[in-house]
């Protein structure tokens, strides 16, 4: 029959259509977003929401001084991949923003501590405070990095729409182990006898107005104390009966060691930089735990 091979020719032209209009299977490796931090506990910030379709620079290396430091020019030129630059609001970003923007001026600048009430830095004694200085250290406040994982997951999702469930999934999964740390972290210093800690770098105030604690720092504005603070920092260690001086493995400890010793006590290390920062908050509670009870 003439019409039913008309029908046929119809219908193979048309399946042929069909396979050439099917478009190829990806072969192409998964999409990864690159993106860079500050310091490394964003980078883990970022992990936990991005997962494996993100890819993070960080500009601050282990062991080194995020307030003071200089960006190698590897450094620089990874940035240039960037989509996003999550800033910390710590001060070498400043210092390098030029730089870093004119690298890459197509990539998006979101600083994480936007928004967020800032404490005063550490004054010496006498020093009219200018309001100028605050503290930067906002990430080791579990209630502060909780509003900053949101931030990071309307930032990936917008960038990479298709993985919204998983970023939103991932951010859940976060959010459940923050709250889970904040709750552990308060049931563990219900009973605190002491909460006032000595700490070389000031470090951890925005950790101590979370939790009830109070930071006192030895050194303030990035300068070692005068004499006549080393001396009554070493009668405010006696008289709160101060045991253990804190310092972070990135900055000196040489004062730390000596106020210690005129105390009879020890100088204990702990970083508010280390890149697993759930862990790492939970081991400096213990510390605290142990060492104000
Ligand atoms: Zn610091």
């Amino acid at each position: 029959m003439r019409a039913s091979r008309v029908y046929l020719a119809l219908l193979m032209l048309f399946m042929l259509g069909l396979v050439a209009c099917t478009p190829s299977p990806a072969v192409e490796g998964k999409k990864t977003i690159s993106v860079t931090v500050s310091i490394l506990p964003e980078k883990y910030f970022v992990d936990r929401i991005g997962g494996e379709f993100v890819s993070v620079n960080v500009m601050v290396v282990s062991g080194a001084d995020p307030h003071t430091y200089e960006p190698k020019p590897a450094q620089m030129a990874a940035l240039s991949d960037s989509k996003i630059f999550f800033r910390m609001g710590v001060e070498y970003e400043d210092a390098w923003l030029e730089r870093i923007t004119s690298n890459n001026p197509e990539m998006k600048l979101v600083d994480l501590s936007e928004g967020i009430q800032k404490l005063p830095a550490p004054a010496h004694e006498g020093e009219v405070d200018s309001g100028e200085g605050l503290d930067p250290h906002v990430w080791t406040s579990p209630t502060l990095v909780r509003s900053m994982a949101g931030r990071i997951y309307d930032e990936l999702s917008a960038l990479d729409p298709a993985n919204e469930p998983l970023f939103k999934a991932n951010l859940v999964s976060f959010e459940k182990d923050i709250d889970a740390l904040d709750s552990d972290i308060r049931t563990s210093f219900e009973n605190l006898s002491n909460r006032r800690f000595m700490v070389f770098h000031p470090g951890w105030a925005y950790f101590a107005k979370d939790y009830n604690l109070e930071e006192i720092p030895i050194e303030i504005g990035g300068t070692e104390p005068s004499a006549s603070e080393l001396s009554s920092l070493i009668d405010t260690a006696k008289a709160e009966n101060i045991r253990v001086i804190f310092v972070q493995p990135e900055f000196s400890t040489q004062i730390a060691r000596y106020i210690a010793k005129e105390i009879g006590g020890e100088v204990i290390l702990i970083s508010n930089l280390a890149e697993n920062w759930l862990e790492n908050l939970r081991e400096v509670a213990l510390t605290f735990e142990k060492t104000l009870k």
